[in-house]
């Protein structure tokens, strides 16, 4: 008797520190790379490309700079932190190599069509051009943002123009500060880098990631968001232009500022240890036909090929995922609300969210 009594008062002791134990991350970080490729992720630069002068022109630094024999070492050239501090302590889908897929579920295979999907969840073929159109679809940072805990804690920069209309910024009330948008705030961090973005050549047109991700993290010291999005360009810029060596080299500097992201996020008292960091792209690009790494589109082929990479309390390190599976890119809107505890609900469709980065 005494001991049935004993057993009534643990179990729901138990139950209950299991169940606040679940879940550890509050705040959350989106990174995307615009037309990253999955065949760099993970195998880092393509000797193909390398060697072909009207891609590189500067060949011999460019092979010094990312170039050896090992794949495993050569990925790690170019995605420093991906794969000494993701590939140990976080996951990595996307590897097709291995057996390990991820898709794009729209059929377009370009950026607003690939952005839309990631936020809301939902592949429409209504949103079918890269058109500064206000997006109908509710996303998931306006859901959330409608949370009481999240409620003026949501913000997004990005290099590209567009991503206010992706984000309806004008409905869903997100701030979004897109390309040359000014920095309208008092603290000297944000107003230096609103100086300067306006003063810099933008050589591929839209603001250089770099400001960007300064605008970003300037703007994360002083105002703490809980879910900060972070949309670099410059990648698909260099990749339409032809210019692999720049294509990389924008690659390096993207896992170098998100290095710096988590350096900053594992050392502040609001983020440490209750951060989740993902990082995608909205599409892949052409491989199988050697010159076509340039372009993506639904003409190409492997263009609908992604990559989702994800670190934080909550993640289980696995490291590079090799089973023989396939993700959606739709799926990651619902994850994103999972791991801060919300479940993801609109007017349209919303893909099932993907467990093993949040259980
Ligand atoms: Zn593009």
């Amino acid at each position: 008797m005494k001991k049935i009594k004993y057993y009534f008062f643990l179990f729901p002791l138990f139950f209950v520190v299991t169940t606040f134990a679940q879940r550890k991350t509050e705040n959350l970080v989106i990174v995307t790379l615009d037309g990253m490729r999955w065949q760099e992720v993970f195998s880092g630069a393509d000797s193909v490309l390398l060697k072909n002068k009207s891609f590189t022109k500067d060949s011999s630094g460019s092979h010094k700079a990312y170039w050896t024999n090992n794949i495993s070492e050569r990925r790690k050239k170019l995605f420093p932190f991906m794969w000494n501090t993701i590939a140990t302590q976080g996951q990595l889908y996307g590897n097709r190599w291995q057996g390990n897929k991820a898709n794009n579920a729209n059929r377009y295979w370009f950026s607003y069509p690939g952005y839309n999907e990631i936020f809301t969840g939902f592949p429409d073929t209504m949103v079918n051009s890269n058109d500064k159109n206000w997006n109908k679809n509710i996303n998931v940072l306006e859901f959330i943002n409608q949370q009481a805990p999240f409620k003026g804690k949501i913000a997004a920069f990005s290099s590209w123009d567009v991503f206010p209309y992706i984000l309806n910024s004008r409905r869903s009330g997100i701030y979004v500060n897109a390309d040359v948008d000014s920095l309208k705030f008092s603290g000297t961090g944000l107003q230096l880098v609103n100086e300067m973005q306006f003063l810099t050549a933008r050589p591929v047109g839209v603001r250089p990631d770099i400001f960007t991700y300064f605008a970003a993290k300037e703007y994360m010291k002083a105002y703490q968001p809980k879910v900060l999005y972070i949309a670099f360009d410059e990648t698909d810029d260099y990749a339409h232009g032809g210019e692999y060596d720049q294509y990389l080299k924008s690659g390096f500097a993207s896992d170098a500022m998100i290095a710096d992201l988590w350096k900053y996020i594992q050392s502040t008292p609001a983020y440490q240890n209750k951060t989740t960091l993902i990082i995608t792209c909205d599409h892949g690009r052409g491989d199988f036909i050697k010159e076509e790494w340039k372009h993506h589109g639904s003409k190409i082929k492997d263009a609908g090929e992604i990559w989702i990479a994800a670190i934080g309390p909550d993640t289980k390190a696995q490291g590079e995922i090799k089973t023989n599976s396939l993700l959606y890119q739709e799926q990651l809107a619902a994850t994103f609300a999972k791991l801060l505890g919300l479940t993801f609900t609109a007017d349209h469709p919303i893909a099932k969210p993907i467990e093993s980065i949040y259980k």
